[in-house]
């Protein structure tokens, strides 16, 4: 803990493979933690394995899904039953775009009804979750997908999601300490209109922004890490780490 982060906000990278899961990882899943809170952004397929390493179910405080894309929510009929059938515990705080709502009802109707007390959110939304302020930002992506932002006793990190290159974390208008960063294509792939972004676009992005701390996910499996880190190097001056499950970064600028 630093002076600059009096409640320890952190982030424990639970899934972050791109697209689908591969041999080391589970799709996007993130829990945000400070001293008090825990909440877990995302719940990719398979992700519930990693989660438990580092939490009970019962004790996490809230979920929020930042889109509909299976790769990013597929987890949740699972988290039902074990909250429904083995935790017992009701009224799990959910918190997600309307079009994943729609899919979740679709593929397990109980869910919503007792187990998950669901909201609807969009980027105008502003949760408060124990100590930590989470606010939203729409994103360049086929369907509607919010950008997260956590922010407790004046630390912050973002979430990317899934984004193409004509969205910034600069439109969250706020300091950012750390990013948890999307960087899906090589940079050879970023005129084929695939919406998401290479590691030299997340770079421009996050200097534009003024992040301190760069984190790169969702890079599919078989691909090349070390070209997406280098490509983001070029461009943004702070650090630069890839994201690996079970590995904890903490939102203290300049580390
Ligand atoms: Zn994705
Ligand atoms: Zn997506």
């Amino acid at each position: 803990m630093t002076s600059d982060n009096p409640n320890d906000l952190r982030v424990t990278i639970i899934g972050c493979s791109g697209t689908y899961s591969s041999s080391e990882s589970a799709c996007s899943s993130y829990l945000v933690q400070t001293n008090s809170t825990s909440v877990v952004l995302d719940t990719g397929p398979g992700s519930s394995i990693e989660l438990q390493k580092h939490l009970d179910l019962a004790d996490v405080d809230a979920i929020i899904l930042s889109h509909e894309h299976p790769d990013h929510w597929t987890e949740m009929p699972s988290l039902y039953h074990a909250y429904r059938f083995g935790i017992g515990r009701p009224h799990v705080p959910v918190y997600g775009t309307a079009g994943t709502r729609v899919l979740l009802d679709a593929s397990c109707d109980e869910a919503t009804a007792y187990t998950f007390d669901w909201e609807t959110i969009d980027a105008s939304s502003v949760l408060e979750i124990g100590d930590i302020v989470f606010t939203f930002s729409e994103t360049d992506h086929p369907v509607e997908t919010v950008a997260i932002r956590a922010e407790s006793g004046g630390a912050s990190i973002v979430y990317s999601a899934d984004t193409g290159p004509d969205w910034s974390p600069a439109q969250f208008d706020a300091p950012i300490d750390l990013m948890i960063y999307e960087a899906s294509l090589r940079v050879d792939m970023e005129d084929r209109g695939i919406p998401h972004i290479s590691g030299r676009q997340a770079g421009i992005r996050a200097t534009e922004a003024n992040v301190g701390a760069l984190v790169l996910t969702h890079i599919p499996p078989g691909e090349a890490h070390d070209e997406r880190s280098e490509a983001t190097l070029a461009e943004f001056n702070g650090p630069v780490e890839l994201a690996i499950p079970g590995k904890v970064f903490r939102a203290d600028r300049g580390r």
